[in-house]
């Protein structure tokens, strides 16, 4: 399949182009609908998916950020879902090489008995890789240690393991498999709502869309609707029956806290244990000049949409830090922060019955409404060929996916795509710094050189903010090929300057961008004051407690 790399791609261009009828109609843009697009376009099928948010807007730009088996559940004997999720680990590194990056994992311990333990279950975890692992895992003693965490405290800088996985930005990650699904025919509308499911005996066939931005309201028909609306689910199912309480959701609440990497030097990503007494641990995890830090898993009774850092979850999240380094950090001195919602599959009387956070459950309702939910972020592609599984064995399409070898985004190794970039006209002319042109070719893969040469041509090679490695003329390419229809689309998710800059790229950067906008989407006045008040807005509600400090 085509990479692409010049092919625009608008968001109302996009919202043009739905048609009137489809094969499939995929409500919700996370990871998991986008893959379904992908697989059921690939396979043959036309298919629009309509989001109400942003891509990704929902969990899957509020995640850990790791594509990975999940050793950790090693512990719990569930050996077959490690088995998968490291083998699809190993299926997206080669995918999306630019975007799904090795990273190690050092487990400090002080205790024999527990780096014995840990020494067994990583050979099992290397052993599930069966050779197309990232690395194997090794021991590492006090000196390789404090290699990895130089600030650890006393107590846990004996020994330990050190391990392999991969990191991603789960934003972009959603983005890709989205233009991939695209390339291959699908049409993805975001900011676009379903309000409403068409039936016809008993049957749905398609739905009510409505323009978020707009308000405009429209019918599509389709053979096939998908929720992929993750902790909606339950909302979306009861469009279709107002009286089911199947899929009910009890979201289970997990944050992150950012700090500048100077407060917390680390050169790999650090498995701490909470300082609560609950066995749990956390990650700090390296991210260019920050690291963030999570998560914490708490029953959410807030409310579904936009959820928020707590005094408790940051406390949490705080006393492990500050245990495990020694460091006195408080809420202040984080830079910023998010959080999440796992879905918890609840029983009718209000009881909690099991965690579909970690396994994907699909229900097909008694008017054909397939519903799937649950998974993760790094096996989307499996959960999502389960789901065009069922539809092709209805409608005879090809039975197998396809999806297995689709290029998301980027061809070859990463050294390779980042030495195309540095022999590019584009970098040439630039003459940027080669770090920069690193995490360029990392957001981008493939398309770097022709986002350098679009920052070149328009004068735009300034950064962003400054501090952050987001060069001005992303801002643009973002809007014009990467769907951006609001200005936090643009910063929280396409560019992560919220999370990454204490204040939120400050008003500067913010109405820079704004007048971007403004001018590439032809906003008023008063719509660009009102997505400048709407995305501080967001990013107050994305940090919770943590402060955006006053004139951001
Ligand atoms: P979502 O991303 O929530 O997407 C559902 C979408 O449906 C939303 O965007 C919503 O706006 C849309 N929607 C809802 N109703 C409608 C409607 N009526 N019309 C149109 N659209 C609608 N997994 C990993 O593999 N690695 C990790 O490190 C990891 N860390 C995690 C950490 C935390 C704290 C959490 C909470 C989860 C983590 N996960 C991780 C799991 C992973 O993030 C989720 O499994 C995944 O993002 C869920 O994606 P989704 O598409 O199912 O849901």
């Amino acid at each position: 399949m085509p990479v692409a790399p010049r092919a625009v791609l608008r968001r109302d261009e996009q919202v043009d182009r739905l048609p009137e009828r489809v094969d499939v109609l995929v409500i919700g843009g996370g990871i998991t609908g986008v893959g379904v697009a992908l697989d059921a376009a690939s396979r043959g099928a036309s298919v629009a998916l309509v989001e109400r948010g942003d891509l990704a807007s929902g969990t899957s730009s509020r995640s850990s950020r790791l594509v990975h088996g999940g050793a950790r559940y090693l512990a719990t004997g569930d050996v077959a879902m490690v088995a998968e999720g490291v083998r699809e680990r190993d299926r997206l590194r080669r995918m999306a090489p630019h975007l799904v990056l090795p990273l190690p994992f050092v487990i400090p311990t002080d205790s024999s008995l527990d780096l014995a333990l840990l020494r067994v279950g990583m050979t099992v975890y290397d052993a599930l890789a069966a050779g197309r692992g990232v690395a194997h895992h090794d021991r590492l003693d006090a000196a390789g240690v404090l290699a990895a965490a130089p600030g650890l405290a006393r107590g846990l800088r004996r020994g330990g393991v050190r391990y392999w996985d991969c990191r991603t930005d789960d934003a972009r990650l959603t983005l890709e498999v989205a233009r991939a699904a695209i390339a291959e025919g699908a049409v993805v509308a975001t900011h676009t709502e379903v309000v409403d499911l068409h039936r016809v005996s008993g049957r749905v066939v398609g739905a009510e869309l409505r323009d978020v931005l707009t308000g405009a309201t429209r019918t599509i028909s389709a053979r096939w609707t998908v929720s992929a609306s993750g902790v909606w689910a339950g909302a979306v199912r009861q469009l279709d029956d107002p009286t089911s309480d199947e899929l009910a959701v009890l979201p289970v609440r997990g944050v992150h806290l950012v700090f500048d990497r100077g407060e917390l030097p680390i050169n790999a990503a650090i498995v701490l244990p909470s300082a609560a007494g609950d066995g749990r641990r956390l990650f700090a995890i390296p991210w260019g000049e920050q690291v963030y830090v999570g998560t914490t898993d708490d029953l959410h009774d807030h409310g579904l949409d936009d959820p928020s850092l707590l005094p408790t979850d940051a406390a949490y999240v705080l006393e492990a830090t500050n245990t495990a380094f020694g460091t006195d950090l408080t809420v202040s001195d984080a830079v910023g922060a998010w959080a999440g919602l796992r879905p918890l599959l609840a029983g009718g009387d209000g009881s909690t019955t099991s965690d579909l956070s970690r396994r994907h459950t699909i229900v097909e309702g008694p008017s054909g409404l397939v519903s799937i939910t649950g998974g993760k972020l790094t096996t989307f592609r499996r959960m999502a060929a389960d789901v065009v599984d069922r539809l092709a064995r209805a409608e005879g399409w090809p039975r197998r996916s396809r999806t297995t070898r689709t290029a998301l985004g980027s061809r070859g190794s990463v050294a390779e795509g980042r030495e195309r970039l540095r022999g590019s006209e584009a970098a040439a002319s630039a003459g940027l710094d080669p770090s920069l042109l690193g995490g360029l070719h990392h957001r981008h893969g493939d398309r770097a050189a022709d986002v350098l040469a679009a920052c070149v041509a328009h004068g735009e090679l300034a950064p962003l903010v400054p501090g952050l490695p987001y060069l001005r003329g992303e801002a643009r390419w973002a809007v014009r090929h990467e769907l951006v229809g609001r200005l936090d689309d643009l910063l929280q998710r396409r560019l992560r300057v919220s999370t990454r800059h204490r204040q939120a790229g400050g008003a500067e950067a913010v109405a820079w961008c704004a007048d971007l906008l403004a001018g590439e989407l032809g906003w008023s006045d008063d719509r660009r004051e009102a997505e400048i008040a709407h995305y501080l807005a967001a990013v107050r509600t994305e940090r919770g407690v943590v402060p955006l400090p006053a004139g951001s």
